[in-house]
């Protein structure tokens, strides 16, 4: 399995990465599963602060497992600060994973309960790090926050982004994406619980402080299905859809989960 070709199915799904990403079998993986009776509150959890300006809104990539809304993060415009960070990170895309069918597809789960997909905003950390890619493999590098979609009333805050879908059908198309500012997917309520993770595929780097939101969003099934309808196949291959593209939750080895609520 060459670096680039992992996947979500059997053959180079997540029970292979390890073969090529031996990290997959570290300390500090991700997702968990979320046991609301071992998490700790702590009081000195700071709030979580977004400052997101949409004019950093730069494009839409098919990635080939997924597609990313990327950021322009040249300049210190869209920041997220807060929780337990010591730093300023800054936001530079965001994605989402789901599943096959609607009654899975999150990565993380809370007391075993999957919901149907998992937004994931992305930044890191600029006040140590001159870049994204720099920052990537660093302990305090990342901080994602990771909001559930449950099934309900259609969300109009991510129709912009599904009808843009049509535009990067194929791996490694992208289009213009501008003027969005993703503080509007998120819920009301900004509770979280937040552990030392990494990212959930590869290369799995153990650099993530994730913020997980206790509120969901909702999605209705047909915004799922959009979802479902990007390949991972390039233009003018056999067109493959990306079904589903969530790894299974990850032991937590000693980890303490803490909640800001
Ligand atoms: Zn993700």
């Amino acid at each position: 399995m060459a670096s680039a070709d992992w996947g979500y199915d059997g053959k180079n799904g997540p029970d292979q990465w390890s073969k090529q990403f031996p990290i997959a079998n570290g300390n500090n993986q991700s997702p968990i599963d979320i046991k609301t009776s071992e998490v700790k509150h702590d009081t000195s959890l700071k709030p979580i602060s977004v400052t997101y300006n949409p004019a950093t809104a730069k494009e839409i990539v098919n990635v080939g497992h997924s597609f990313h809304v990327v950021f322009d993060d040249s300049g210190n415009q869209s920041v997220l600060k807060g929780g337990p960070l010591s730093d300023s990170y800054l936001l530079t895309q965001f994605h989402f994973h789901w599943g096959n069918s609607n009654d899975h597809g999150s990565e993380h789960t809370v007391d075993g309960v999957k919901y149907s997909g998992e937004l994931h905003i992305v930044h890191w950390n600029s006040a140590k790090y001159s870049s994204a890619t720099d920052a990537v493999s660093k302990p305090d590098g990342m901080a994602i926050i990771g909001v559930f979609l449950k099934v309900g009333p259609a969300n109009p805050n991510l129709q912009k982004v599904l009808d843009a879908l049509n535009s990067i059908k194929t791996k490694g198309k992208r289009a213009p994406f501008t003027n969005f500012d993703p503080s509007c997917l998120l819920p009301s309520s900004r509770d979280y619980w937040t552990y030392f993770g990494s990212l959930t595929h590869p290369p799995l780097h153990e650099s993530v402080t994730w913020f997980i939101l206790k509120e969901s969003i909702t999605v209705s099934p047909e915004q799922l299905a959009q979802l479902r309808t990007i390949l991972s196949s390039a233009e003018g291959e056999t067109a493959v859809p990306v079904l589903s593209n969530h790894r299974p939750i990850q032991p937590l080895k000693g980890r303490t989960v803490t909640a800001s609520f």
